[in-house]
């Protein structure tokens, strides 16, 4: 059958294990000692104690064996945890034997112990080693109470607690044990039949998920296939209308030249969309990116660069501004893409900013993180749009009413290639008018990591 986790998970498990180990060490001693010094309960203070450090000892050598099985991000094998997890219950059950054998046996109601084990391993083994458990906890805990009732073994009075010799009421043994005979049972019944379930359904989603992924590959191959195409046509029919347009044909009357002219702006704004639309579905399909250290510095310095004549002629205030604990800072990105995101940023706020407003590039630095923002004075988002601007080929109403070119592919453009470096985008507007772009970048790995070599 399928294991319910993966191995990485099932380790993961193992080690949830061993913390629930600690909290159950320090339950039993809170517990005896408050039993003993509050209740006035006589327990085996030794003997108990005894248990207490075998526990924690136990639970030591556990911890430094998973540590050492996971050093160095090796993922140990199913079974090797999955035994070893079997080993853990097991050793479990007879150290919570020895703790109720020392602290009343029968009489001691934390025997209900035995159900959260049965729990643990039934959702975290196959039903045929949780019955098993099962059957140890029950053979176990019999051996215990039928030894101390016929008196093979002493039996440790709760003082304090229980008045009567329950031990040695054969009902109550003989009860107490078909009762807990069956609780364990149909624990573990229950347990491992959810188990079932919720494997089923991962395996369900597991399968609709590689599907769904499979799918979306082959549209990213059509599209890509069918834009590179449309490309090439809209390229020769542009280099034609080209000729045409520089007269090299002969001479247009007044007519043919607005014609030509006006075909040639449907062809380049075509042409940007096919464009856009390619450089999305590659960086969908793209492979691993190529990162290296750039000062930020320099990645702002080559965007304005790039967009400050496009401000210029609406006689924008374009400035930039890096806070000083960042400026000499590297970041750990593809740079051709982190300019490509910027400048889509940057463009778009000049776009959508009437003449004589403002725009500003910052970069800020947010601990692990570094937040760089374009923000603007321009027309802003309706508030019940501004979530859906990140879809592929979403226009705002406002954005479609002054500027009717746009291919709504911008913005996906740059969250695609901020996701891709591990960051988060989002839009919001400003309280006294305009929108601010914001995306985060994880900061890069430490300076030693930079150069293994050196
Ligand atoms: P395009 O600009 O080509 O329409 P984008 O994907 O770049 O496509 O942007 C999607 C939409 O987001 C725009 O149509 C517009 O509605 C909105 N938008 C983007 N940037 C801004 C901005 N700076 N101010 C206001 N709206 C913006």
């Amino acid at each position: 059958m399928e294991p319910l986790f993966q191995s990485t998970s099932l380790v993961q498990r193992a080690f949830w294990l061993v913390r629930l180990r600690w909290l159950a060490i320090a339950t039993l001693a809170i517990s005896a000692f408050a039993a003993r010094e509050f209740f006035k309960i006589s327990l085996p203070a030794q003997q108990l104690n005894i248990l207490v450090i075998v526990l924690a000892v136990y639970n030591f050598l556990l911890y430094d064996l998973l540590k050492y099985l996971t050093w160095g991000g090796k993922n140990p094998s199913h079974k090797t945890i999955s035994r070893m997890i079997t080993f853990q219950i097991s050793a479990d059950l007879f150290i919570l034997t020895a703790i109720l054998h020392f602290s009343g046996g029968i009489e001691n109601p934390f025997f209900f112990y035995f159900v959260f084990h049965m729990v643990i391993a039934s959702i975290l083994l196959t039903p045929r080693q949780s019955y098993l458990q099962a059957t140890l906890a029950l053979l176990l805990f019999g051996s215990l109470i039928f030894l101390e009732y016929n008196g093979t073994i002493p039996h440790y009075k709760l003082t304090g607690f229980v008045s009567h010799e329950l031990y040695g009421d054969s009902l109550f043994v003989f009860g107490t044990f078909f009762v807990f005979a069956t609780t364990l049972y149909l624990v573990v019944y229950m347990t491992t039949s959810i188990s079932a379930l919720l494997r089923e359904r991962q395996q369900d989603y597991e399968q609709a998920n590689q599907l769904l992924k499979q799918k979306d590959r082959l549209k990213n191959e059509y599209v890509l296939r069918l834009t590179h195409d449309i490309r090439g046509h809209l390229a020769a029919i542009e280099s034609c209308l080209d000729i045409v347009n520089n007269r090299i044909t002969g001479e247009l009357n007044e007519k043919q030249a607005d014609m030509i002219e006006r075909a040639l702006r449907r062809t380049s704004k075509c042409m940007m969309f096919v464009n856009a639309l390619l450089k999305l579905t590659r960086m969908k399909m793209g492979g691993a990116l190529e990162l290296s250290f750039v000062p930020l510095k320099n990645i702002f310095f080559n965007t304005i660069a790039a967009v400050e004549n496009k401000a210029e002629a609406k006689s924008i205030d374009l400035k930039y501004r890096i806070d000083d604990s960042i400026g000499e800072a590297e970041i750990y990105v593809e740079p051709v893409l982190i300019e490509e995101a910027i400048s889509n940023l940057l463009l778009n706020a000049i776009k959508y900013t009437p003449e004589k407003g403002k725009v500003q590039l910052s970069a800020a630095d947010q601990g692990d993180n570094i937040l760089i923002e374009v923000s603007d004075t321009g027309i802003g988002v309706p508030p019940e749009e501004i979530d859906r601007l990140f879809e592929e080929f979403y226009r705002a109403t406002n954005a479609r009413k002054i500027e009717r070119d746009g291919t709504g592919l911008g913005l996906s453009i740059v969250k695609q290639v901020i996701e891709r470096h591990g960051g988060k985008v989002w839009a919001q507007n400003n309280p006294d008018g305009g929108s601010t772009f914001s995306f985060t970048l994880p900061k890069p790995p430490q300076e030693t990591e930079k150069s293994p070599a050196s």
